[in-house]
């Protein structure tokens, strides 16, 4: 192939690699490799020892025909949260599912974790804590995450800890947290925060690695020159190719 055959094949191949959808990441623990996929929005999954978790799957018509789960975490009732019928999907006989009080009404044989409670699964630990909008709302007086309801997430593998915030604000309980390794942090208007927000709450909490998810509509690249300096590494994915 000449030179320019060979610089059009690389430039499509660097257009595909652009547009396709977000490659696995892989988080090296001491009980082996955690590999991290985004799917949409708020879905992704987490593969550890053969053992395949997902968060959040929606919405349903990403899932038909995808490798079954091993456990399912949710976070709250919302439809880009919860989509019963990926749950559905995704769902054998021996799948565990793990949410708050609230997203049970709707899955039933869901295993209930409160804000504050640990549970373990495999070689997890799962620990549910506060997500919620600490001001805005639909309207005056209503939240759209009032406190309590839906569960973020703090995950331990092989001694490493990963956060899932759910939707949410910037807390104090995420500003609090301590030695988190791989953080998955909201930034979205209305429902949760702005870029600037998130960026000041990570700052707070200081994890070695952070992705910018559930972002739609947001200006990630801004929340990355935030976080400049700081050390931490912020890793863009594409959340929205499927
Ligand atoms: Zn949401």
């Amino acid at each position: 192939m000449n030179c320019l055959g060979t610089w059009a094949l690389s430039g499509l191949i660097a257009i595909s690699l652009l547009a396709g959808p977000a490659p696995a990441d892989t988080i090296s623990t001491s009980a082996g490799p955690v590999e991290i996929t985004p799917i949409h929005h708020a879905s992704f999954t987490l593969r550890a020892g053969g053992k395949l978790i997902y968060v959040d799957p929606s919405p349903a018509s990403l899932f038909s025909g995808k490798p079954k789960a091993d456990l399912i975490l949710i976070t709250d009732i919302h439809g880009d949260h919860l989509d019963p019928g990926a749950i559905e999907a995704l769902s054998q006989p021996d799948t565990t599912v793990i949410a708050p009080a609230a997203v049970a009404k709707t899955i039933a044989a869901a295993k209930v974790l409160k804000n504050g409670q640990s549970t373990s699964w495999g070689g997890w630990t799962i620990h549910a804590m506060p997500m919620y909008n600490i001001r805005r709302g639909p309207k005056p007086g209503e939240l759209f995450h009032p406190k309590g309801r839906g569960n973020g997430y703090v995950l331990t593998y092989g001694g490493k800890r990963f956060y899932i915030s759910g939707d949410t604000e910037n807390i104090p309980e995420m500003r609090a947290l301590k030695n988190i390794d791989v953080a998955f942090v909201c930034m979205n208007l209305p429902y949760t925060m702005p870029v600037e927000e998130a960026a000041e709450a990570v700052k707070a909490f200081h994890p070695k690695i952070v992705y910018p998810y559930h972002y739609k509509g947001q200006d990630t690249k801004k929340f990355a020159e935030l976080l400049k300096g700081t050390g931490i590494d912020v890793r863009l994915r594409d959340w929205y190719a499927n």
